[in-house]
């Protein structure tokens, strides 16, 4: 049997990314961060209540050693809704978005997500022509890679969805299984436990193995 690649990403730069981060360095788990370069401070800020919980965001003096070894990629500078505002303001707030990220993990950030999920035409050229070689949307695709257009990369589906395993298995001829979520949707102690035992049940496919989003377009 040929072995499926599972990659999976995070968004938006928040606190409970370490206690995600800690789950995946335990069972040696890859991932990419989806940063806002402009939402985080020198130290955690609070930032908006989700279903009655309190997220934060991360700060600059925790992430360069929270990230090690995970991928980094660009979500936007300030996550505007992209398509809702002028284009050369969008191409402004992407490009230096991958630019501050650049400077500060001080390795290439070449991945973007859509911050909401929204684009257009115009975004998606604006995107590709500041240097990323893809763009993650809010979709759904039976088999994302290799996609259609690599600036309309549609993920599997959300790491809450209840058919998450039918397309785990959906995915499978395609080689490749794609995820994503944020960390702060885990509002409960059963629900981390939800999310552990799927990093595990993926750990201990032997037709199966984790790997990097970026290093697919690499290839
Ligand atoms: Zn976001």
């Amino acid at each position: 049997m040929s072995t499926m690649t599972v990659v999976q990403c995070w968004d938006d730069g928040v606190t409970a990314d370490a206690r995600l981060v800690d789950i995946l360095r335990r069972h040696r788990a890859t991932a990419t961060f989806n940063l806002n370069a402009a939402k985080h401070a020198p130290e955690r800020q609070p930032g908006w209540v989700f279903k009655g919980t309190q997220v934060g965001r991360l700060g600059w003096n925790e992430m360069r050693e929270l990230y090690s070894g995970f991928g980094i990629a660009n979500h936007s500078l300030s996550h505007p809704h992209l398509e809702q505002i002028a284009i050369e303001d969008a191409r402004k707030d992407i490009a230096e978005g991958r630019d501050r990220l650049e400077q500060f993990f001080g390795r290439q950030v070449t991945g973007f997500a859509y911050p909401f999920g929204t684009y257009n035409e115009a975004v998606m050229a604006a995107v590709r022509e500041t240097g990323h070689v893809y763009a993650r949307t809010t979709g759904k695709a039976d088999q994302p890679f290799p996609p259609g257009d690599p600036m309309a990369f549609h993920p599997c589906c959300h790491f809450l969805a209840p058919d998450f395993w039918e397309r785990y298995e959906r995915a499978r001829s395609g080689g490749v299984f794609y995820f994503w979520g944020h960390s702060y949707e885990m509002i409960s102690e059963p629900m981390w436990a939800e999310f552990e035992a799927k990093v595990a049940r993926i750990g201990a496919d032997q037709s199966a193995r984790w790997g990097d989003l970026a290093a697919l377009f690499a290839k």
